[in-house]
């Protein structure tokens, strides 16, 4: 039995292991060794404000309407929210993230943030702009992964309706065509530059369709090498099975299974809707139901590894533990490729730079766009932090102790 009894038969395995096996995501000054004194202050004072979650209310209200009615506020959320959760508004504007990271073993993703379009002259612009991240990825060692949405390039609402079997009218057939051409050249891009690319998952009601076309994709770019990566929900009930006959269906015909590996982020929406529509929620009752799913999602990718690529996307410390104990005790190189770990900037730099300074694979989503555009997915940050229990109290204990460190020094 291990010094670590809260992690014993994690993910299956019975643990034999000491403390030095596991890297300490205590560590504040390797955590925070990128940061200055003042941009610590200002992680603190944000992740300080919101704990509150009426504050976070209004201030979401507030600059959302301010936003529309453009007013000038886009300094102050630039100072704010952007400076933590955000890269820059442009590839280009993103560099400094770029090469701060990468001066500590962390990779860079980027995620082109812009949400809520729905035009196919929107999808083609964003599909340029996903193109060119692509592109910055194969130019660059220190950007391991690109990443996007379908939701970028393909219309919800007809991917509701394909979902839903209904029958398509002829343009609506010859839409989603354009969609997968979109996302065939995303792939095929990648593939060329030899870049690794995340699908990201969405709502369970546009997912199926997201899947197939997903699939389709790992056929035909991962023959050599993991190229495609499709994203799995573990808090959705369905996903271990589909997890599994991916695995063998991909054994079976010769190519790679891509998989990044995460809870699901829309829990209240999936329940609301499962709730308005009288339907059983696709969600588990509770979180320990996820974790276990969670856990068994990272087993059966651990135990495929001649067929399974993933990537483990968690702020969850828990669970990356657990896998590292898992490669150790395997013997698997903390720099093996086919295995990393994924953050989103902002927040657990705890485990990122500590993951990375024990030469773990590790890479960090950093968002990009227009401020007005990132708005939304600021505000998710915000929410998120708020509603996640102990989310952004960890931050805080974390930048205290870290603060404590260097007043003593
Ligand atoms: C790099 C990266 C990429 C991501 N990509 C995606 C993506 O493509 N699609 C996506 O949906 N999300 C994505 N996420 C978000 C992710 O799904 C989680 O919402 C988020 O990371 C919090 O989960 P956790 O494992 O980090 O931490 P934890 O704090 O351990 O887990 C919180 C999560 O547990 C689940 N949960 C909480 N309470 C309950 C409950 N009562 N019942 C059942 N389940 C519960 C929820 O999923 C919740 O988000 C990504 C996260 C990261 C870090």
């Amino acid at each position: 039995m291990g010094s670590y009894p809260f992690l014993d038969g994690c993910i299956g395995v019975t643990l034999e292991s000491g403390p030095s096996m596991v890297p300490i995501f205590s560590n504040t000054e390797i955590a925070f060794r990128a940061k200055s004194n003042a941009a610590l202050r200002r992680s603190y004072w944000l992740f300080k404000a919101v704990e509150y979650p009426w504050l976070v209310r209004m201030g979401s209200a507030l600059g959302r309407l301010a936003l529309q009615l453009r007013l000038p506020v886009q300094w102050i959320i630039k100072e704010t929210l952007f400076a933590q959760f955000c890269g820059g508004e442009s590839i280009d504007d993103c560099k400094a993230t770029v090469d701060g990271l990468a001066e500590y073993g962390i990779g860079t993703i980027l995620d082109y943030s812009v949400e809520g379009l729905d035009t196919e002259a929107s999808f083609d612009a964003t599909l340029q702009e996903l193109l060119r991240t692509v592109e910055a990825a194969g130019k660059s060692a220190a950007m391991p992964f690109a990443v996007f949405k379908m939701t970028g390039i393909a219309r919800f609402a007809l991917m509701e309706k394909l979902q839903q079997d209904l029958l398509l009218t002829d343009s609506e057939r010859a839409e989603w065509q354009t969609s997968l051409a979109r996302l065939d050249a995303i792939c095929s891009r990648a593939h060329a530059l030899q870049v690794r690319v995340f699908v990201d998952a969405e709502e369970s009601w546009i997912q199926a369709p997201v899947d197939s076309a997903v699939a389709l994709m790992m056929e035909r770019y991962n023959r050599e090498s993991p190229v495609v990566y499709n994203t799995l929900q573990m808090y959705r009930t369905d996903r271990l099975s589909f997890l599994s006959a991916q695995v063998a269906r991909a054994k079976a015909n010769g190519y790679w299974y891509g998989a990044k590996i995460v809870r699901g982020a829309y829990m209240e929406k999936e329940r609301e809707r499962a709730k308005l529509l009288s339907v059983t929620s696709p969600i588990y009752p509770n979180k320990m139901a996820t974790d276990e799913a969670y856990d068994a999602a990272i087993r059966l990718c651990c135990e495929n590894l001649e067929t399974v690529a993933f990537c483990a996307g968690t702020h969850n410390e828990v669970s990356c533990q657990k896998l590292i104990q898992w490669m150790q005790l395997h013997g698997i190189a903390a720099t093996d490729k086919r295995l990393y770990f994924a953050q989103l900037l902002g927040m657990s730099d705890h485990i990122s730079y500590n993951l990375a300074n024990a030469s773990h694979n590790v890479a960090k989503y950093v968002p990009y766009g227009p401020v007005r555009a990132v708005f939304p997915y600021l505000v998710r940050r915000a929410q998120e932090n708020t509603s996640i229990q102990g989310q952004s109290s960890r931050e805080l204990a974390l930048i205290r102790q870290e603060w404590q460190r260097r007043t003593r020094q």
